[in-house]
């Protein structure tokens, strides 16, 4: 058994193992999270045409060198109008203008309708009580964008707002990063699903549910491949479907006992086995291993093992698959808000809840009864580090603190 690699050893070595995936093309809508590998460019200016940004009258402005005054309105334009199809204004002539839609030749402006009135007796007339410079209310054709202009760089995140400026220069297919094939397996003689009775002896599977909601949210297409037991040939064959998908994940099997046959059987299977220590608390026995591209993360099976080894190796690999520039996630640094313990040697990585207060961030550390505790996975939204030296923090020392994805919901 070799010694226990450091934190940072194992997470180098799983980054390096983790392959960037070939890219793919996909509707746009499906995007979302994904990482652009393509340049996108506006196909048009923006606004396409000189528009309205008000609903007003469309007027040439040095008519109103002396208001009120009275113009004469030529026709109605609604937004989706032709602009090539438009009353040319002269002096003393206006139309009526909807916001969105082209202001018409020989316009210069557009008085607000707040600022006109009606002319008793005469409909096809209005009076501007304002006047209003060149220029106001209007949009330029390409103010905001020119046809060409580079809109979406490759390597950048596909979020919401991105989805809206693929939409608006019709790029309805687009090139993204690759997304993992991830199976998730439990193993374990006391497992059983969640809609059975555990019975003597008996434990549900909450590992497998857990890690399947972890792997979608790193971006994977996750599949759940449910209970494998200790036993070395339906071991083996669940292990061998796992082995399919681009990233394994497993639970339990991974410590010393007579029963813990993970390793062994991933090795005869092919896989090479490239650590199954990491000096980190919780989840020391975590081994990492691969065949051909695939990476295999061999959790162990504490509930709160898994998690953190998750969180910590295994997302920054799926991210760095799917061709995020950077994979790991944010490390800041808060003010503990109690004292913190623990046995020296291995470093901490405690499920905590961190919160941004007036003067940076604050972290609790949630109780825990142990690495099995799988009630502190529930409302942790960080993972706070405790360097491996320390015995005793005091409240108000800072630490570093992973943000998860979680932060940004509680
Ligand atoms: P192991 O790593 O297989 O020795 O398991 C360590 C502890 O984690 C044992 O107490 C197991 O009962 C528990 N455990 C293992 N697998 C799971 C699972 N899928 N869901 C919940 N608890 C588990
Ligand atoms: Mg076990």
């Amino acid at each position: 058994m070799a010694t226990p690699l450091a934190v940072d050893e194992a997470l180098a070595a799983i980054l390096e193992a983790a392959p960037v995936l070939p890219s793919e093309e996909i509707p746009y809508q499906e995007a979302l999270g994904r990482i652009l590998q393509e340049e996108v460019r506006a196909d048009h200016d923006s606004p396409p045409f000189d528009k309205a940004l008000m609903d007003g009258y469309a007027v040439v402005s040095s008519d109103l060198g002396t208001t009120p005054r009275v113009l004469r309105v030529l026709e109605e334009i609604p937004a989706g109008s032709d602009p090539g199809r438009l009353e040319t204004l002269t002096t003393g002539t206006t139309s009526r203008i909807m916001t969105g839609a082209p202001i018409p030749p020989g316009a210069d402006a557009v008085l607000i309708v707040e600022e006109t009135e009606p002319v008793s007796g005469d409909a096809g007339a209005i009076r501007a009580k304002s006047r209003v410079g060149r220029g106001d209310n209007v949009a330029r054709r390409g103010a905001d964008v020119r046809a060409g202009d580079r809109l979406l760089a490759p390597g950048e995140f596909i979020g919401p707002g991105e989805i809206g400026v693929l939409a608006s220069c019709g790029r309805t297919r687009v090139r993204v990063g690759g997304r993992p094939r991830l199976a998730v397996l439990a193993t374990g003689d006391e497992l059983v699903q969640a809609d059975r009775d555990p019975g003597p002896g008996g434990i549900r599977n909450s590992n497998g549910p857990l890690l399947t909601a972890l792997a979608r949210r790193a971006g994977t297409e996750a599949l759940d491949l449910g209970i494998a037991p200790d036993e070395p040939g339906r071991l083996r064959q669940a292990l061998e479907r796992g082995l399919e998908a681009d990233v394994l994940v497993t639970s339990g099997g991974v410590s010393m006992g007579a029963r813990d046959l993970v390793g062994e059987t991933l090795r005869a299977l092919g896989v090479a086995i490239r650590f199954d220590r990491v000096a980190i608390k919780p989840g020391k026995p975590f081994t990492f291993g691969t065949r051909g591209s695939t990476l295999v993360f061999g959790c162990p099976g504490n509930p709160v093992s898994s998690y953190v080894i998750f969180q910590v190796f295994a997302r920054p690999a799926i991210r760095r698959m799917m061709g995020f520039a950077e994979p790991l996630p944010p490390r800041v640094r808060a003010r503990l808000e109690a004292e913190v313990r623990q046995r020296p040697g291995r470093t901490g990585y405690y499920q905590a809840r961190a919160r941004v207060t007036a003067d940076g961030f604050a972290v609790t550390i949630l109780p825990t009864s142990g690495s099995a505790d799988f009630v502190s996975c529930a409302r942790g939204n960080a993972l706070a580090i405790v360097p491996a030296e320390v015995e005793t923090l005091a409240a108000g020392e800072v630490v570093e603190v992973l943000l998860l994805d979680d932060h940004a919901d509680r």
